[in-house]
């Protein structure tokens, strides 16, 4: 049933008990449609609604913000027509080139970001993602040590009896890096791309990918380093990003003798398809700090960002790339 969109003023300060309960019926209604709308994904909510036959004062809490304004999301598969959704700018992500960086301790460089992170949504617990490499539960071990270090307990998704469920439950997820191919095709075996999707997307859930785990957070995995062992069902993937990343990002070494293709000429052919969008290439020590609609270049190395026809460009840590999610 389809009610005119009246303006909330029209039954303000009513005290005749008919326009009262056409007013509560309304106000169910547009907080449904406006549910709906925001979270397409998000089930429990809508049903928690429906559940709630008064629903109304339940409105400015469930109304999407208006600090969180409706950002587009674009899957780009090459070869296919892109396709736009539309999601709530309540991206909480931090995505690592690399967890490890010459000089550096394992995950050391980016002790200070992790914290950060972890105590914007004031999270304890991390949800571990072991799946880019076969050892899960020597994954785990290795990935704990220096979170406890920083204060936070890590629990891995390999041991969840319901993974799906591990994920709704998070306070805060972290994929590790390893065969980007290997990862995203065990994401979709376990059903779990939409789950952290809509908890990344939507509720705002602390997102922390480190190399492959950050090639899975953009839109596709095209332009991983990885070498495609097994056979996702798709290159889409959670799209938490509209752009690509190129994890390990190197430059090409000008006294080298190698004749196969630098990274940029591969990022290159990857832009010679129609429709492609921007790549950032992140150096091993840089990281993109994401806070809703704001996108910086964190760490202590720098990023390359290419897009097709356009010179690359530079971008040294504490710059601004908020223009990318856009
Ligand atoms: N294999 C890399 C990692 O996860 C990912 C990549 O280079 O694309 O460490």
């Amino acid at each position: 049933m389809c009610f005119p969109l009246l303006p909330v003023s029209f039954f303000q300060h009513t005290r005749c008990p008919v326009l009262y309960f056409v007013q509560l019926l309304y106000f169910r209604h547009r907080c449904e449609s406006v549910t709906a709308a925001a979270y397409p994904h998000h089930l429990p909510l809508q049903r928690g609604v429906h559940l709630f036959p008064f629903s109304s004062f339940l409105l400015p809490a469930l109304e999407p913000s208006p600090s969180l304004p409706p950002t587009v999301s674009i899957s780009y598969i090459p070869g296919r027509r892109p396709t736009k959704t539309m999601g709530l700018s309540n991206r909480n992500l931090l995505l690592i080139s690399s967890s490890m960086v010459h000089g550096y301790g394992y995950l050391d460089h980016a002790a200070d970001e992790l914290k950060a992170i972890l105590h914007s949504a004031v999270a304890k617990r991390v949800l571990f993602v072991p799946y880019a490499l076969r050892d899960h539960e020597g994954y785990a071990e290795k990935v704990r040590a220096p979170l406890k270090q920083l204060g936070f307990e890590v629990e891995s998704i390999h041991n969840a009896s319901d993974p799906v469920a591990a994920v709704k439950d998070a306070e805060a997820i972290f994929i590790g890096g390893g065969n980007t191919f290997r990862l995203l095709k065990t994401l979709y075996d376990m059903e779990l791309i939409e789950p952290i999707h809509c908890r990344a997307l939507q509720d705002g859930v602390p997102y922390i990918g480190s190399s492959a785990g950050t090639n899975v957070a953009t839109v596709n995995i095209c332009t991983t380093n990885d070498m495609p062992i097994i056979y996702p069902p798709s290159f889409a993937a959670l799209n938490l990003v509209p752009f690509n990343i190129n994890p390990h990002y190197v430059d090409p070494d000008v006294k080298s003798t190698h004749k196969g293709e630098t990274r940029e000429e591969r990022l290159r052919q990857y832009h010679e398809e129609p429709g492609t969008p921007p790549v950032l290439g992140l150096r091993e020590g840089a990281m993109l700090r994401v806070q809703g609609d704001r996108a910086e270049i964190r760490g202590v190395a720098s990023a390359r960002l290419f897009r097709p026809n356009k010179d690359a460009e530079e971008y040294t840590p504490g710059s601004d790339v908020s223009f990318l999610l856009n």
